[in-house]
């Protein structure tokens, strides 16, 4: 995921490039978000640029995930994608302030010497399209409380729980309007 900035056309330089395992060993601690099962398919176009001594990096990255359903821990399987700018800015540089106020969708990062990695932000995009939270279905039931199976798919025999109502004793309670 190297980039030789000499090797950097007038016209730009078009990538691909496809990230298949140990995603997460590369990021900061090598911790998985909440939930993560797998990845699969991710898939990062990089369009470089260089404008003067700054290199603009444009792109978009997609993958298909496996993360536990937040409410029965299913595995859950669904495809996310989104678009990405970034600006390579020569380190150190004044401009950088300047750059980061007038760009505010725009993320600087600083490089320096003949080469730009471009790891650490494409799998800084990868990790930004993983969610917070994931359903394996919009209409999921979530676990069992008594015998802690999925409801869905029929896992669970136990019936409707049985919920206990807090205001029935209150049933037969008359108000005294005044
Ligand atoms: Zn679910
Ligand atoms: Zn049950």
């Amino acid at each position: 995921m190297k980039i030789i900035i000499n090797n950097i056309p007038e016209g730009g330089l078009r990538r691909t490039f496809h990230v298949d395992e140990g995603l997460f060993e590369h990021l900061s601690g090598g911790e998985k978000p909440q939930g993560f099962l797998s990845h699969d398919n991710a898939i990062v176009n990089c369009e470089i640029t260089q404008i003067k001594d700054r290199i603009l990096v444009r792109g978009d990255v997609s993958a298909t995930f496996v993360m536990e359903c937040s409410r029965c821990l299913a595995p859950a399987k669904f495809t996310a994608s989104d678009n990405f700018v970034y600006i390579f800015v020569p380190q150190p540089s004044q401009l950088a302030e300047e750059l980061e106020l007038s760009a505010e969708d725009m993320d600087v990062v600083f490089f320096s010497g003949e080469a730009l990695d471009l790891a650490p932000v494409i799998l800084e995009q990868i990790n930004l399209l993983i969610p917070f939270m994931v359903l394996c279905g919009e209409d999921c039931s979530g676990i069992c409380p008594k015998c802690g199976k999925s409801k869905k798919g029929g896992l669970c025999n136990c019936g409707p729980a049985q919920t206990e109502n807090k205001f029935s004793q209150l049933k037969g309670l008359k108000l005294n309007a005044r």
